[in-house]
Order: structure tokens, then C-alpha cells, then sequence
């Protein structure tokens, strides 16, 4: 049998600002992205080995998002290396961190498309038996149009037959590949089936699946869900149990005159006012760290960041938010959703809603369906009626597996 090792690219930060998570570290049902990823090979008879090309700052993300795999397929994992600055670079690295091992097949895979199937996989090695290298791709149902260059109006429609959308697995015989990368440094290629036909070598397609997204927006991550708890009906029982916990967190600050806006759900929203406090003030991110470390048990975001302690003096709240992800990663826990009121008469937030949400859903790892954000008044009544302050309330749910006895 031929030795077939997935190489799998996670080296990307994305181009999404802030946020503790790089893209392929965020959870989705239960596990990191890219654990999905590694578990779609690791888990095949036909795959030898998986080694993922990391970027430098993630070793720690890395270890903490595959520390859940079972030990047969810990065994099939070989240690990360460090990518460079683009995914061709990328790639070749990782490629030539197996000169060594020498596989027969490499089967180069984004991280960022946890759903690919067997199927893809073993249509992609099968394709080798004739072909250098095969890419999974699927044939365009769309019709196709050409822009104007101003982009608004349609210049010219495209014939779409013939034309393939490219997925990933991208497979080949390893020596070639391994040549073809080589070859094209310095050069720019759109993909690894373009720098084998850069080297002059001949590539396969092969059906990919609708399934095998690319995960890069917030739609994506909501539709892998579905895609996943679809699957998970047909499929034996997890025999992990959890027990589910609710935390709930609630904070209040006071306005100040100095200052000219507020943090909110790590987003900045401009006020006549600031906030007093020790940190950026964000009162909802305080109440979620505050839910989450309820959920957990483990005492409130006073005890882990002491205001007495200047090392926290105007720290992002985004820190809070990540060390109390980190105590729940530790715990191999999930958060699953949360829930969060902001109470005020000023200033106004319906605008800044979205924008709250995405900041939450980014932060967290969290599907914007798994991201509840409500804003209230208390009807001119209290401090907040008065506009002396701000508040807000946060629940925070969680799943925590059931120690064995
Ligand atoms: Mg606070």
C-alpha cells in the first residue's frame, strides 16, 4: 500500500482584525476547525500521516485545538511546522519537511474546510494511479457574468461550460509536487494545481462535494453547523457526556466627563461621556467573562484581574474575554451560546447592534446564531434612567464533560 500523507495549511491570520482566535483555531460543533480538518484524514485507513503547517505565533492554539484527538489518530500526527508568508511558501515548506519521510501521495488540504469527505479523499488517491495530481473541484451551476469595470453592470456573460470551481484536497505524487514548488518560488500561483501546470505537469479533476465549503464568513460557520449536526444524525452517539451549566455575569460602570465614547462588546461607540474604570470600561464584556467564569464555577473577573493589579490599568476587556475562553478550553468545555442585556438611556445602540455581534461571535468562536445582544432603557427610572451609568446582564451556556468516575 502507498504511503499517503495530508499535508494541511493553517498558517493564514485572516484579515479580520482583534480577536484572540485565528479563524481555523474557532470552534464548531465541539472542536476547533481545524481538528475537524485533521480528523477528516487522520481517521482514514488510507492516510499514513497528517502534518499541519502552522504560523509561528500558534503553537499553543495548535496544541490546545488537537489535544482532543483519540490516540490512534495523536499517532498519525506528525509535529507542525512553521508556514511563511503566503500559502504557496507555505506549502512548499511543509512539503519539504517531508523530504525525509518521502510519502508517495501528499494530499495538500485547507485548513479552513473541516467537512471534506472520504469520498473527496478517495476519489482524489484514486485519480493518482493515472494522473501526477488530482484537485477536487466542482463544475460551475451558476451562469457567469463579467463586470463593467466600475463593477454595476454586466459587461459580457461567460460560457460556464468547461469551467470548474477549485476545492481542495489538491493531490499528487510527492516528488513532483515537491519539484513543481521549488520550481515556482518567487513566482505567484492561485494554487497547487497551478504550480504543478507551472512545472508542466498535467492535473486531474476529480468531484468534490457542496459540502466541502471554505470557511471565511459568519454565514459559512453557520452553515458548517447545520452541515455537521446533519451529518451527526447517522452517525453513532458521541459517547462523551456533558453536563450543561448556565453562568450569569452582570456589571455596572459609572460615567465620567472625561472621555468622548464607550466600549462595548469591543466595539467603540462614540458618547458625550467615557466610563470610570480600571480597563477600557467595557461593561458587557465584564458581565460575559463574569457569565462564562460562572458557568465554570471559578470566582469572577475581580479575583482573576485584581483592579488593584496595574498591569490591567486601560487593558482591552478583549484579554478577560480570552483568559476566560482559556479556563474552559482547559476544562475541555464548549461554550455554546450566550446572551447578553445592555441597560441605558444613553447612549443609543440600535446602530451599533450588528457591528456588537460580529465583534461577539469573532471573540468567541461563536456562530452569530449561538450570539444573543439586547439593548433596554429602564424607563427614565434608577441610575441608568437618569444616565448616571451604563449596565448589562450576561448568560453564558456551557458544556463540560461528564468526568469518568
Ligand atoms: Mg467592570
Amino acid at each position: 500500500m502507498s504511503r499517503n500523507v495530508a499535508l494541511i495549511v493553517a498558517a493564514g491570520r485572516g484579515h479580520r482584525v482583534g480577536g484572540p482566535l485565528p479563524k481555523q483555531y474557532r470552534r464548531l460543533s465541539g472542536g476547533a476547525i481545524l481538528a475537524h480538518s485533521v480528523t477528516a484524514f487522520a481517521r482514514l485507513a488510507s492516510i499514513a500521516a497528517v502534518r499541519v503547517v502552522i504560523h509561528p505565533d500558534d503553537a499553543e492554539h495548535y496544541q490546545e485545538a488537537l489535544s482532543g484527538l483519540n490516540a490512534d489518530m495523536q499517532t498519525k500526527l506528525l509535529a507542525p511546522v512553521a508556514g511563511g508568508a503566503s500559502r504557496q511558501e507555505s506549502v512548499r515548506l511543509g512539503l519539504e519537511s517531508l523530504t525525509e519521510d518521502a510519502p508517495d501521495a501528499v494530499l495538500i488540504h485547507d485548513g479552513a474546510r473541516p467537512l471534506v469527505s472520504e469520498a473527496v479523499i478517495e476519489r482524489s488517491l484514486t485519480a493518482l494511479a493515472q494522473d501526477i495530481g488530482a484537485i477536487a473541484a466542482l463544475p460551475l451551476s451558476d451562469s457567469l457574468k463579467r463586470a463593467t469595470p466600475d463593477g454595476r453592470s454586466i459587461e459580457q456573460n461567460v460560457a460556464r461550460e468547461g469551467l470548474w470551481r477549485a476545492q481542495t484536497p489538491q493531490t499528487f505524487r510527492f516528488g513532483d509536487i515537491l519539484a513543481a514548488h521549488q520550481a515556482a518560488r518567487g513566482q505567484h500561483a492561485t494554487d497547487d494545481a497551478t504550480v504543478a501546470e507551472m512545472h508542466g505537469a498535467s492535473v486531474a479533476l476529480v468531484l468534490g462535494d457542496e459540502e466541502n465549503i471554505k470557511i471565511t464568513t459568519e454565514a459559512d460557520m453557520v452553515r458548517a453547523e447545520q452541515i455537521l449536526m446533519d451529518r451527526s444524525d447517522d452517525r453513532p452517539a458521541d459517547s462523551q457526556e456533558w453536563r450543561v451549566k448556565v453562568g450569569l455575569g452582570y456589571d455596572v460602570h459609572r460615567f465620567s466627563e472625561d472621555g468622548d465614547h464607550l466600549m462595548l462588546c469591543a466595539v467603540r461607540v462614540p458618547f458625550e461621556r467615557g466610563v470610570a474604570s480600571h480597563s477600557d470600561g467595557d461593561v458587557a464584556l465584564h458581565a460575559l467573562v463574569d457569565a462564562i467564569l460562572g458557568a465554570l464555577g471559578d470566582g469572577d473577573i475581580g479575583v482573576h484581574f485584581p483592579p488593584s493589579d496595574e498591569k490591567w490599568r486601560g487593558a482591552k476587556s478583549e484579554i478577560f474575554v480570552a483568559h476566560a475562553l482559556k479556563l474552559l478550553l482547559a476544562r475541555h468545555g464548549h461554550l455554546d451560546h450566550i446572551d447578553i442585556t445592555l441597560i441605558c438611556e444613553q447612549p443609543k445602540l440600535s446602530l451599533y447592534r450588528d457591528e456588537m455581534r460580529d465583534r461577539l461571535a469573532s471573540l468567541l468562536g461563536l456562530p452569530l446564531s449561538a450570539v444573543s445582544l439586547k439593548a433596554t432603557t429602564t424607563e427614565r427610572l434608577g441610575f441608568t434612567g437618569r444616565a448616571e451609568g451604563i449596565a448589562a446582564q450576561a448568560v453564558a451556556t456551557v458544556r463540560l464533560p461528564v468526568e469518568a468516575p
